[in-house]
């Protein structure tokens, strides 16, 4: 029997070929496929300026330094999520400041996010877990009283939307992870999309050594003169990822289509079962980059899954109870309850474009068995 992830690519011809006529063509970096990667994202969100770099931790990183945080400062950011939305903070010196989570969608509760805001707080970074968008209508009324950027983790949740309004255009700026498992792919890959100008050129600097020019852009001016600015990386995303990045992206509509056909099913036959979704806020239409379920006796039920080939994840372990944290923070146990609850009963089910009904079938079949 074949094995049943929990997320996967979908790569076809067409996928194939566009990355062959990149690896054909002048420039293998930095070249016109950056660009063309570039809008098909910020179109498609809806915002002004995006900054490809080659991955989703790069991009948060990028976002850090855009926003200047340095030792000192304080950024407040959710437990529920992958370790790198954290990490950026310390990347450029500053301090994460763990808040709680809703315990209904595990998404940033904005009234823990603001009782943990203290004078060194510069930013706040919300996730929008799963794929679904967090309160930034909140969040953005909270930030503008206390003079916060807002930063969307948006790594999950590319093709949502609130209120009917993008993601990409809720917080300052958003973050993307073109990572195999995510929405779209470039193998590795991120992207930071915002409407500020000024926030884009220091993404542009960061990602490219703090130098203010590119190498194209100096080729094309017909000037060898550059300067180092700031002390930036080599973040770069190669043409080769951005071609195969733009391919993806016109398939995201379907991708789309057919991971919200998914969460249907699953939510129909869980309804009134012990398996429990998490529940999607009125005015929100979720990506589904992951379909996360709560379930008594978890660990025993994952082991069950896995026993029938089917491999559930669990997303995530609290950040602030890594082993790292815990020394280097302090943190542990009692500081986001809600986030802690939750962790010893969330599963991820399978959900990607390319799962079949009768795989999908099997799955519900086989859990409801045995949860
Ligand atoms: C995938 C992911 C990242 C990191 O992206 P990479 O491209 O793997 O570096 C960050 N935050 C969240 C929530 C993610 O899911």
């Amino acid at each position: 029997m074949s094995i049943i992830p929990y997320g996967r690519q979908y790569i076809d011809d067409d996928d194939v070929r566009a990355v062959v006529e990149a690896l054909r063509s002048d420039y293998l970096t930095t070249g016109p496929r950056i660009d063309g990667f570039e809008t098909s994202v910020r179109e498609f969100c809806g915002a002004a300026h995006g900054v490809a770099v080659m991955n989703g931790t790069a991009a948060l990183h990028a976002a850090m330094f855009a926003l200047n945080i340095g030792p000192g400062d304080e950024v407040i950011v959710p437990p529920m999520t992958f370790a790198a939305s954290a990490n950026c903070v310390l990347y450029q010196g500053g301090a994460p400041v763990f808040c709680d989570v809703d315990p209904a969608t595990l998404l940033i509760d904005p009234a823990s996010a603001e009782a943990r805001i203290t004078e060194r707080t510069k930013a706040i970074i919300g996730v929008d877990y799963a794929g679904q968008p967090c309160d930034w209508p909140r969040l953005r009324e909270i930030a503008d009283r206390h003079g916060l950027a807002l930063v969307a983790d948006g790594c999950h949740a590319l093709g949502a939307t609130l209120d009917g309004r993008p993601v990409g255009g809720l917080a300052d700026m958003t973050v993307f992870s073109f990572h195999p498992v995510k929405h779209v792919t470039t193998g590795e890959g991120g992207m930071v999309v915002t409407d500020d100008a000024g926030l884009a050129a220091r993404l542009r600097l960061f990602r490219n050594h703090g130098i203010t020019t590119d190498a194209r852009t100096r080729d094309t001016a017909g000037a060898w003169f550059y300067e180092m600015t700031e002390l930036g990386y080599n973040y770069r995303m190669t043409d080769i990822q951005a071609a195969l990045g733009e391919s993806q992206m016109r398939k995201l509509p379907g991708f789309l289509r057919r991971r919200r056909e998914i969460a249907a099913v699953y939510d129909e036959r869980f309804a009134g079962t012990a398996v429990r979704p998490l529940k999607v806020r009125s005015g929100a239409v979720h990506a589904y980059h992951l379909y996360v379920v709560r379930l008594d006796g978890r660990d025993e039920v994952y082991r069950k899954l896995r026993e029938a080939g089917i491999h559930a994840q669990v997303h995530y372990i609290p950040v602030h109870l890594h082993p790292y944290y815990r020394e280097r923070l302090g943190t542990g146990e009692g500081l986001c309850p809600a986030a802690e609850a939750a962790y010893r009963e969330i599963l991820s089910l399978p959900m990607f474009p390319a799962l079949t009904d009768e795989n999908l079938d099997y799955v519900i079949r086989t859990l409801l068995e045995v949860a």
